[in-house]
């Protein structure tokens, strides 16, 4: 499959965006219609962190101070955009791998490797309700934070799942990636409401114009 590059289309993040079962799944789908004509959602540092919100990728406190440093250092917080979306686009090259049975690209596990390093850097271990968790630490306002914890994401719970439950979406114009956590696995499409449907209609309409 050949890809373009995507246009960058302000787009406003809702739940019906979450389809991946993991954010780091949701992460790679920031960019939608991979496979006829790409357009990427993250047209800034603040769409950026309105994703991770919705996606309760990070405690409130640390959105805030990331928003206040993107405010303060813009030429800083659009490289750390840049280097998000280097990682979005690897992370995209590994599951499509890993859909197709193949090996992922040279450079792709140590790119996400770095990303992780400064994603457990970035947390620390605490006891709550008798549970030890790892959690963001309360100070962490490094600006590639989101791009660390959607590596740890990955790493921690996309990757130990069963690959041949990772499946890219069949409807046109889309190439969302998600896991298939349905009993049979015979999941194919994102949602079923918008790609399931389109295909439907569309077989339907190949149907009535051939007989
Ligand atoms: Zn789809």
């Amino acid at each position: 499959m050949k890809y373009g590059l995507p246009v960058i289309e302000a787009h406003e993040f809702a739940c019906r965006d979450f389809v991946g079962g993991d954010a780091a799944l949701d992460f790679i789908n920031t960019v939608t219609g991979r496979d006829e004509s790409p357009r990427d959602w993250l047209g800034t540092y603040e769409s950026m962190l309105d994703w991770a919100a919705l996606a309760r990728l990070l405690p409130e406190r640390n959105l805030k101070a990331l928003r206040k440093e993107a405010r303060r250092t813009p030429a800083a917080a659009a490289g750390a955009l840049s280097r998000a979306k280097v990682l979005r686009e690897s992370l995209f090259a590994l599951i499509s791998s890993l859909v197709a049975g193949g090996a992922p690209p040279t450079g792709t596990l140590e790119l996400l490797q770095r990303h992780w390093a400064a994603g457990i850097e970035a947390r620390e271990l605490r006891l709550e309700d008798s549970r030890v968790v790892a959690q963001v630490r309360s100070d962490a306002a490094d600006l590639d934070l989101v791009a660390a914890v959607v590596a740890c994401r990955m790493i921690e719970n996309v990757l130990p799942r069963p690959t041949n439950r990772l499946r890219m979406c069949q409807g046109g114009n889309c190439s969302w990636v998600f896991f298939d956590s349905s009993k049979a696995g015979g999941r194919r499409w994102c949602d079923m409401a918008v790609c399931g449907n389109a295909a439907k209609s569309r077989r339907f309409y190949e149907r009535s114009r051939s007989t």
